[in-house]
């Protein structure tokens, strides 16, 4: 079992819509008052251990500051899942419980009232973690159950699959999935990081708000696969995974039949003729694993039906069509080029930004400055970058995200 592997918790979170806002009617708030920035919600947080002098709690401590592990937990949830309009604000404590028990970890609400979570969490698991993975899976772990309490299951009709995705999503976008992860091709809904990697190729796809879009869509409704129509703008969900399929190679290959080799030319040119516009997969995953995430391909659009202009250039959001100046050779060459970037923060960012910005002049001349935004994220790898991007770069336009890069890393 792959090691993030959680217990379904019985009752996900009941959350209902956002209060109005409290007003402090005892102050008198002159209008000149500073506007302070918005918080977020956070409830009580808890922590209880059942044995203090069992190996894993032992290994808990002198690993882990549980008033940070909890707080940066709850605000990387509702950074990626809300926004400070949508977030959930109903939820009254979350308690972390240490406990010998079988498994790894389970999310449940307090036997007394669903708004008390609780966050049960095996020392027998932690007491056997490699050293130098103790830290990082308790994180991993914890931001996991973490989304639990918060997540929307719509009425509790959500497939399993997608909910644990869902929490592995926000794991992997805190860059805390383990080094074992990989992309998997069998269902998209199988849950865990075979999931994730999923909804992270639909951000890529559709905008970085894809998976806030998914859980609130499951605030209120039931579950059914009308969403990804809505999430994509009319594309089932069978589709997307298949597109998905194609831009990581992830499709089983097809072994050739002995002495038959003039077929199977056939069939690998009719293959290179129907995929022509899809990325050549082996550049992608022929690269050295990451320990932090992969980068995310082009949607794999393809260039014939560019011309059928699905989306108008412009338009907000990321594309799920990406014109090419021209489908040439030299288009083919540029956008792969383009699409193997990757910046790690330890090079000059002025030319990479250089470089980023010919390409597409070259491919999309036109592409929003929101769009360019979100390629220029994804080609982020490492945890250098992963680090920056969280403290310094969240909210910022693709101006302030290329200057405020170009002053991190220069010179080098
Ligand atoms: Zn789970």
């Amino acid at each position: 079992m792959a090691a993030t592997t959680t217990r379904q918790p019985s009752i996900l979170a009941q959350v209902s819509a956002v209060p109005p806002q409290r007003v402090n009617s005892t102050a008198e708030v002159p209008t000149s008052k500073p506007h302070h920035p918005k918080r977020w919600h956070i409830p009580r947080l808890l922590f209880k251990v059942k044995d203090v002098s069992h190996e894993g709690a032992i290994k808990y401590f002198n690993t882990t500051n549980t008033q940070k592990l909890l707080h940066d937990a709850v605000i990387g949830v509702l950074e990626t899942l809300y926004t400070h309009e949508t977030a959930p604000t109903t939820q009254r404590s979350i308690t972390l419980i240490l406990q010998s028990m079988d498994g790894i970890a389970y999310t449940t609400g307090s036997e007394l009232d669903n708004d008390h979570k609780e966050i049960y969490f095996s020392l027998d698991y932690i007491c056997q973690l490699p050293d130098d993975r103790t830290q990082n899976e308790i994180l991993g772990v914890i931001r996991h159950e973490m989304v639990h309490c918060w997540q929307y299951d719509a009425c509790g009709a959500a497939p399993g699959g997608l909910i644990e995705g869902i929490s592995d999503f926000v794991r992997m976008k805190a860059g805390l999935g383990p080094p074992h992860w990989t992309r998997k091709g069998d269902r998209w809904d199988a849950g865990y990081e075979a999931t994730a990697y999923f909804l992270d190729y639909l951000c890529s796809r559709f905008g970085n708000d894809t998976v806030k879009r998914i859980n609130l869509a499951m605030k209120h409704s039931e579950y059914t696969p009308e969403l990804w129509m809505t999430i994509s703008g009319g594309i089932p969900v069978e589709k997307l995974w298949d597109d998905y399929k194609t831009a990581f190679n992830l499709h089983p290959i097809p072994k050739p039949e002995p002495g038959d080799g003039e077929k199977e030319k056939e069939g690998y040119a009719a293959v290179a003729k129907e995929e022509a516009a899809a990325p050549p997969p082996s550049k992608i995953e022929a690269k050295p694993p990451q320990s932090v995430e992969k980068p995310l391909p082009i949607p794999p659009t393809p260039i014939a039906t560019h011309a059928s202009g699905m989306r108008l250039p412009r338009s907000p959001g990321s594309g799920d069509v990406w014109p090419f100046a021209a489908d040439t050779p030299a288009a083919h060459i540029m956008l792969d080029r383009l699409k193997n970037m990757r910046f790690e923060g330890t090079s000059d960012a002025t030319r990479y930004l250089l470089e980023f910005e010919a390409l597409i002049d070259r491919l999309q001349p036109e592409m929003s400055d929101t769009d360019r935004r979100l390629l220029l994220c994804t080609s982020f790898h490492g945890s250098i970058m992963v680090d920056w991007y969280e403290k310094s770069c969240r909210a910022v336009t693709y101006p302030q995200l290329k200057e405020a890069m170009q002053e991190a890393f220069r010179n080098y």
